[in-house]
């Protein structure tokens, strides 16, 4: 079945279509940390659903060029790095190196490439962009000095928001910083230095000065990945205004439809309220780790639920993890000790063979709730079959591999290593001593046998590595 995901621009299921279907190559976007203090793991909740995303289209086949951009200056930097009297850079370098330590604990694929707003490339395309926006009418200097969108002349706006822009202009409510603008709902493309900047400006045409936060991403995501890119994802509280604003701005300078898919995931909540730094109801992931969690438990835990469900972060959520990864790993003992024993079943259960319904669930709209349903499910009855003598060796290595395949999208794998036998490392010797006399058929046999007990040798740069069959 074709791959299909609900798309909040036309709020259907679409099936997926990439810009250029004749090749794999899929281009995703995804708004990455404001680093003015660290992530909490509600901002990781949308990490790992992008990093599901991308695993899976991995799985399917597609070769994904992923940015995430790290938003290091707005409002919030500036403010912080004020209050800490520290250089802006210094202040966002602390909660960068956080991030990428956090998400390497989460097991979180690295993006491509992380461009950061401040860097000069990016800044210097942010300048040229508002250029152009001026020069088509779609965007003005206020008397403020600040450059703005001008929503009214972009007919689309709204649309993915699916926001009545009446109702925007029916409030009449304008604040005392907004004086200047000609509509409530425009948005600052380039903020006018004031004092509150300190050293914080760049030069533009329109006086120093420093980008809005939307026009950061428009700039990063079309000088990495081109006018048109196929998936742009973040958490719902991104819509609006962010991405609304992000569309505004590149299709007034393209005038093409700059993202084919936008994929928003709920809120991770704390007591039925979102996790946010501004309510501070959040957790980070080293008070998660404090807590004597480990990171693998604590990405199962954000990443079980579909990622359009809202999830509520509790502790007993955090227990209901571990004690399925407990289960996994169980399993997964159990079927390598078959694999190693060789035995041959009297009968064959009729969960001989895993099916593609992991796959296929994920395939509909990343409904990782079913895929996992389909894991355990097979858990459960292959635990039976083994209870019963009915599972065979053969049956239980391909339910290894199949893990092996699956394991890619969810990276469980243990924390700890197994230990490895004695008569495994043994072999393992055997085949070393095999291989430096050149006896390649020995060598063979040897690694056969090594397969027989369960593990496999992978030959690494820094020598044989032994590892549990199925193991990523
Ligand atoms: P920020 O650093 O605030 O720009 O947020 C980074 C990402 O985290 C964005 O994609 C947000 O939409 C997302 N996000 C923020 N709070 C939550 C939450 N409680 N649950 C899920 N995602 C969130
Ligand atoms: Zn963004």
């Amino acid at each position: 079945m074709a791959l299909r995901f609900f798309n909040t621009y036309s709020r259907k299921i679409e099936e997926f279509e990439s810009v250029d279907p004749s090749t794999r190559a899929v281009s995703i976007y995804t708004c990455g940390p404001t680093v003015y203090s660290r992530a909490h793991i509600g901002n990781f909740r949308a990490y790992i659903f992008e990093d599901l995303l991308q695993r899976h289209l991995e799985l399917r086949g597609y070769k994904i060029h992923r940015v995430m951009n790290i938003t290091d200056v707005d409002d919030k930097t500036i403010r912080g790095a004020r209050q800490a009297k520290v250089p802006l850079t210094k202040f966002t370098e602390q909660f960068k190196t956080a991030f990428f330590e956090d998400a390497k604990t989460l097991r979180i694929k690295r993006a491509d490439e992380f461009p950061a707003a401040t860097d000069r490339r990016y800044i210097d395309r942010m300048i040229e962009m508002i250029g152009e926006l001026i020069a088509r009418g779609l965007a003005y200097q206020a008397d403020d000095k600040s450059v703005y969108f001008r929503i009214n002349k972009f007919p689309d706006y709204g649309k993915l928001a699916h926001f009545d822009l009446t109702q925007l202009q029916s409030t009449g409510r304008v604040k005392h910083d907004e004086y200047d603008k000609e509509h409530i709902g425009d948005f600052a493309l380039w903020k006018a230095w004031d004092d509150e900047d300190g050293d914080v400006k760049w030069n533009s045409p329109w006086g120093p000065g420093r980008p809005g936060w939307h026009i950061e991403c428009s700039a990063m995501a079309t000088a990495l990945l081109g006018d048109q890119i196929d998936i742009h994802c973040g958490g719902v509280d991104n819509i609006f205004p962010h991405h609304e604003a992000e569309i505004a701005q590149t299709e007034g300078v393209t005038g093409k439809k700059f993202v084919r898919y936008w994929l928003h995931c709920a809120h991770l909540l704390v007591d039925g309220q979102k996790m946010a730094k501004s309510l501070g109801n959040f957790y980070t992931v080293p008070d998660i780790l404090a807590k004597g969690y480990t990171g693998r438990e604590l990405r199962y835990a954000l990443l079980r639920v579909h990622y359009r469900v809202p999830l509520n972060f509790t502790w007993e959520g955090m227990q209901e993890a571990r004690e399925s990864l407990g289960r996994i790993d169980e399993w997964l003992a159990r079927l390598q000790e078959l694999v190693g024993s060789a035995r041959r079943a009297d009968r064959t259960s009729q969960r001989g063979v895993p099916t593609s319904a992991f796959e296929e669930a994920l395939d509909d709209d990343l409904n990782i709730s079913a895929a996992l349903g389909y894991l355990f499910e097979s858990i459960r009855e292959t635990n039976r079959a083994m209870d019963q003598d009915q599972l065979d060796a053969a049956s239980a290595k391909a339910w290894l591999d199949w893990w092996k395949r699956i394991n890619t999208v969810l990276d469980l794998k243990p924390e700890t290593e197994i230990a490895i036998p004695v008569e495994v490392t043994q072999l393992a010797e055997q085949r070393e001593n095999a291989r430096r006399e050149k006896d390649w058929k020995r060598s063979d046999e040897l690694r056969d046998q090594i397969s027989e007990l369960g593990w496999e040798v992978r030959d690494t740069k820094d020598g044989p590595k032994l590892a549990p069959s199925g193991a990523a």
